[in-house]
């Protein structure tokens, strides 16, 4: 048996525990050595019976005088119960339900016994359902000790779970350490095999904190050092080449409709200065809901088409594609510019003249590679092997959080195959990641941040709506749209369901529109409608031929309906915070005034004490550093993670001084050796996580 067997060849483990344990991850003997406990409970110190007694809880080691089972009078159950005793004293331990426990525990035998002590005005002082353990030469796994307790699945217990890695531990000594010693040395690391051991089976709470460092730091450090790695390799690559068309930008930002905020400015700065550079861009947009992104991406468009390449802007959803295809169309008016849209469903472009016509697949891509089209607005369609362009300069995706790994892996790679060079690269997400984060999650990424919204919004008013205070909401909600306002109804499912109280588009929709409003025109929107139909609805609704539209969150992102100033939000409680906070962007677009009502299922005050944070958060990203602080990442990106989120298994993106020190050390390694020449195992280690976190 070594490293890489499978589980199932592990001395007695049985082919059902390996099947199950399969189920969560686990095949391979090392994925066992790397599942690490999720917390330890404290049995280390071995007590006498009379210390025991005074503490109320811990271990101690007692013989066993006598053991009996009894049936309770009541209750019907079986009840074993035992005296043990040491020199200090003897007390009375019971379990209940597992008669076997007579055949197991005997009298005369030596055991040690962990647990709490009830006391009882009948039975006065016993320890309840103590675990045991039988002395053993090579040490205690399940008491007496700190004793891990691991993430496991149904039907394998914690001692199951215990006894294998226990089995296989050894094995740690067969790994090589893949961290320089320098490193090693400067921050005042454990070697990997102990740290391994001690993670499992600590020796005391030192060690084990040490052991834990050390992983953390190992998941870090070899994420920058990638990172670092891909950055250092798009510096050294060709980018077009593309120059600032001072005058022309000073011209297209003079005729928008607005003044552009110093943010967007600075941004869209930044954003032209690293395009002129003979490298590939690679930079994060971020921005609030409603920062205004879009624009500052048409002017890097419109400066990339001056220099005569093309551009590629991709959209998560068909809703959205078409939004940017209106919306951008519209800003570009006065250039000469021919823009395409390509999604699943609709193939058109609108031409030089303004004239939008619907084009058929075979002659948009021709289009395409000939190079009479210079953007491309659509879905992921885009990054179809099909879809080839005649000299992409820039690739833009929107929401880029809502893009799964494997897509923006396919981006990436799709970019290398571009001619002689790599085309600049812009994502752009409104999930408010705040910086610390974005650094680590995105090191390869260059940052620009829209932190500023444009003048004259006011404040969306959120309300938490309790149970039985529905009625008067929707009179509100009546009164705003009889005044020319429009609502959207949000909820968290399509179809009704059999779990009782979550609410469902469509029973929602019978409802709203029977008893609640019959007056006004309804309409629902959700993922299992074709695209031509979302496109319609949508049209309607920016047109206000619908005033009530109720969705699921395919509304989430970008959608810009600026006269509507409702948002109603079923089943609050079931959204992730950040999704709420782009939920609630949906409206307080224009200079109306805005509301957003959660509508909560939930009587719990935990439930609703969360929701309080929405309240309370000024701007996204304070939301998300709270949301990180208060559950960790997962809550912000949803299920659709980021590779690395799913690669980090101990580390925790609140560890900011390890963070740190592992940036440093990456810089540090590859300042001495830019191409890990000479740290093969290390460079192994990077190719294994690449496969992992899609990063090329
Ligand atoms: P997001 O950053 O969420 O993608 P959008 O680009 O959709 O935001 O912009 C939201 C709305 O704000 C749009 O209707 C847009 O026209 C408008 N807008 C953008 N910048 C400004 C500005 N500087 N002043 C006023 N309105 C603006
Ligand atoms: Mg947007």
């Amino acid at each position: 048996m070594d490293l890489s067997s499978p589980i199932s060849s592990i001395p007695r483990i049985g082919k059902v525990t390996a099947k199950r344990l399969e189920k969560i991850g686990l095949r391979k003997v090392e994925d066992l050595l790397y599942h690490f406990p999720s917390r330890y409970d404290d049995w280390s110190k071995i007590l006498t019976v009379k210390e025991i007694k005074a503490r109320g809880s811990g271990t101690i080691k007692v013989k066993i005088k006598h053991i009996a089972n009894r049936e309770t009078p009541r209750k019907k159950m079986i009840l074993t119960e035992a005296i043990v005793s040491d020199s200090t004293d003897s007390i009375k331990a019971v379990w209940f339900g597992q008669p076997f426990l007579v055949n197991v525990l005997k009298p005369n035998q030596e055991v040690f016994l962990a647990g709490k002590i009830d006391y009882d005005e009948v039975f006065g002082c016993q320890l309840v359902s103590p675990s045991y353990e039988f002395p053993k030469r090579d040490g205690l796994i399940h008491l007496g000790r700190l004793v891990p307790i691991y993430p496991t699945t149904e039907k394998v217990s914690q001692k199951q779970i215990r006894f294998l890695i226990k089995e296989i531990l050894p094995l740690v000594w067969k790994i090589k350490d893949f961290l320089p010693e320098e490193i090693k040395k400067d921050y005042q690391l454990m070697d990997l095999p102990f740290a391994l051991e001690q993670i499992h089976f600590p020796a005391s709470h030192n060690l084990l904190e040490r052991a834990i460092h050390r992983l953390k730091f190992d998941e870090l450090f070899l994420i920058q050092l990638q990172t670092q790695l891909v950055r250092e390799r798009l510096k050294k690559q060709k980018g077009p080449k593309i120059e600032i068309k001072l005058e022309e930008i000073k011209k297209f930002i003079k005729e928008l409709p607005f003044e552009l905020t110093f943010s967007q400015k600075k941004s869209a700065w930044e954003i032209l200065k690293d395009l002129e550079k003979p490298r590939p861009m690679n930079r994060l947009l971020e921005g609030d809901v409603g920062s205004g992104k879009t624009v500052v991406a048409t002017i890097a468009i419109l400066n990339v088409i001056l220099n005569n390449y093309q551009v590629a802007y991709l959209a998560p959803t068909e809703i959205l594609a078409n939004q940017h295809f209106n919306t951008i169309s519209k800003l570009l008016k006065n250039w000469p510019i021919e823009i395409a849209l390509l999604t699943r469903e609709d193939k058109k472009i609108i031409s030089k003249k303004e004239k939008e016509e619907k084009i058929s697949k075979s002659k948009l891509l021709s289009k395409i590679l000939n190079g009479e089209i210079d953007l491309t607005i659509g879905t992921h369609a885009i990054i179809q092997k099909e879809v080839k362009f005649k000299n992409l300069g820039l690739v833009i995706v929107d929401e880029q959080h809502r893009f799964g790994v494997e897509q923006r892996a396919a981006l990436l790679n799709n970019r290398k195959k571009e001619g002689g060079f790599i085309p600049h690269f812009l994502s752009m997400t409104a999930t408010p990641i705040p910086r610390s984060l974005a650094l680590t999650l995105y090191g390869d990424l260059d940052l620009s941040i829209i932190d500023q919204l444009p003048p004259g919004r006011k404040e969306v008013k959120i309300k938490i709506v309790k149970p039985g205070e529905e009625k008067e909401v929707y009179n509100f909600i009546k009164k705003e749209i009889k005044n020319g306002r429009q609502a959207f109804v949000i909820c968290p499912l399509i179809d009704p369901s059999d779990k009782l109280g979550v609410k469902s588009v469509k029973q929602e929709y019978e409802k709203l529109s029977q008893e609640v409003f019959p007056e006004f025109k309804i309409a629902m929107l959700h993922g299992k409608l074709k695209a031509k139909e979302k496109e319609k609805i949508m049209k309607n609704f920016l047109k206000k031929k619908i005033n009530i539209l109720i969705s699921t969150t395919v509304v989430e992102v970008g959608i810009d309906v600026a006269n509507a100033s409702i948002m109603l939000i079923e089943g609050a409680e079931r959204f992730g915070l950040a999704q709420l906070w782009q939920l609630k962007g949906r409206v307080g677009r224009s200079e109306y005034q805005s509301y957003c009502f959660l509508f909560s299922e939930s009587y719990s005050e935990k439930a609703r004490e969360r929701l309080k944070a929405l309240l309370l958060a000024k701007n996204g990203f304070e939301l998300a550093e709270k949301d990180l602080e208060m559950r960790g990442p997962g809550e912000i990106f949803g299920t659709q993670q980021s590779g690395y989120l799913e690669y980090l298994k101990i580390a925790k993106l609140s560890d900011t001084l390890i963070i740190q020190q592992s940036q440093e050390a990456a810089k540090k390694i590859l300042s001495l050796d830019p191409v890990l020449k000479n740290f093969p195992l290390l460079s192994k280690k990077i190719k294994e996580i690449t496969k992992v976190t899609h990063l090329e």
